[in-house]
């Protein structure tokens, strides 16, 4: 027997004299579990304070956290449609309809020309609330046109990957965007302008597989998965255990994948420094030259030499100038 009993049935409180928080005020960090208010992860850039998890986040946040002033969308007019009529369990139509209600996104990218200190940018980025981040025919034709738009007004280009691969209700038509972008990034190496990319937590398929490993500095956030085939899906083709950690940004950057690991914090900074010694290749030589720039070089600890791996020879300066700093 209890210490209490019940004596009357049927007592209930009715929700609205409930005295709960609000909904909406608390986040749960999904690593650690620690309740979160969404003040302080805002504040705190969407990184748990706990454990330094970086939740995943929208394009809208990537952009507040990275440019400093005004910025403009570009291309907002390109919209989506279901041109093959696809249905798998929903029709296509239905998903791109229900993403805008949901998001108020037109596609899974969003342009955005602006400053990031000063140095001029554009930044093309990935949602992954929009169908899982999919890679259609809009965000190849987006990509297109920035690089275009870079190219005219000699800007360079960061695109910040978040994505499930290739859009399977596009068929074949997403996975030319992967040749397509591919194609538009060494028009941009041509052109001498550089790009880079910041791969976030997940960054896999046709994205990982054509533009997202294709910078000239490849950095990703701490902790992002970051590979072709999902983890699960490899497992079971080759039938043995994979090791630990496979297929995380910091395995992937002891395997020679990535440049460099950017926190969130840090990744204005780190792009402003290398926007701006990308401007002044030559600073190098001068060891009495301006010290943020140099930091960007000395966070690459002598790793520049890895983004020659595009064979587009535009890095030929910063290698060469990064190499006899080595020797
Ligand atoms: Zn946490």
């Amino acid at each position: 027997m209890g210490w209490f009993d019940r004596l009357k049935k049927g007592i209930r409180t009715s929700t609205s004299a409930k005295m709960e928080a609000p909904d909406g005020i608390w986040v749960k960090c999904k690593k650690c579990k620690a309740l979160l208010t969404k003040d302080e992860l805002e504040k705190n850039l969407y990184v748990c304070p706990k454990c330094d998890y970086h939740l995943p986040v929208g394009s809208k946040e990537y952009e507040k956290i990275l440019f400093t002033g005004d910025v403009e969308e570009l291309f907002n007019d390109l919209e989506s449609y279901d041109f093959l009529e696809f249905t798998d369990l929903k029709s296509y139509a239905d998903r791109l309809t229900k993403a805008r209600e949901k998001t108020g996104l037109k596609d899974a990218i969003t342009v955005y020309a602006g400053r990031v200190h000063k140095m001029p940018l554009v930044a093309a980025i990935m949602d992954f609330r929009f169908i899982g981040g999919s890679m259609g025919s809009v965000v190849g034709e987006k990509i297109a046109r920035a690089i275009d738009y870079c190219i005219e007004y000699n800007v360079p280009l960061l695109i910040i990957s978040k994505s499930g691969g290739a859009r399977m209700m596009e068929s074949a038509f997403s996975l030319m965007q992967m040749a397509k972008t591919a194609a538009k990034l060494s028009q941009l190496a041509r052109a001498r302008i550089p790009y880079l990319s910041y791969m976030t937590d997940p960054t896999t398929g046709g994205v990982s597989a054509s533009y997202a490993m294709l910078g000239d500095i490849n950095m990703a956030e701490p902790g992002a998965l970051i590979g072709f085939a999902g983890p699960r899906v490899i497992k079971d083709t080759i039938k043995k255990e994979l090791p630990e950690g496979f297929q995380s940004a910091e395995y992937l950057m002891e395997h020679g994948f990535l440049d460099m690991i950017v926190h969130r914090s840090e990744m204005r900074k780190t792009i402003r420094d290398l926007l701006l010694y990308f401007a002044n290749p030559g600073f190098t030589k001068n060891e009495n030259g301006n010290g943020s720039a140099k930091g960007a070089l000395s966070a690459k600890n002598g790793k520049l030499h890895a983004s020659e791996k595009n064979g587009n020879g535009k890095n030929s300066t910063l290698s060469k100038s990064v190499n006899a700093r080595q020797r």
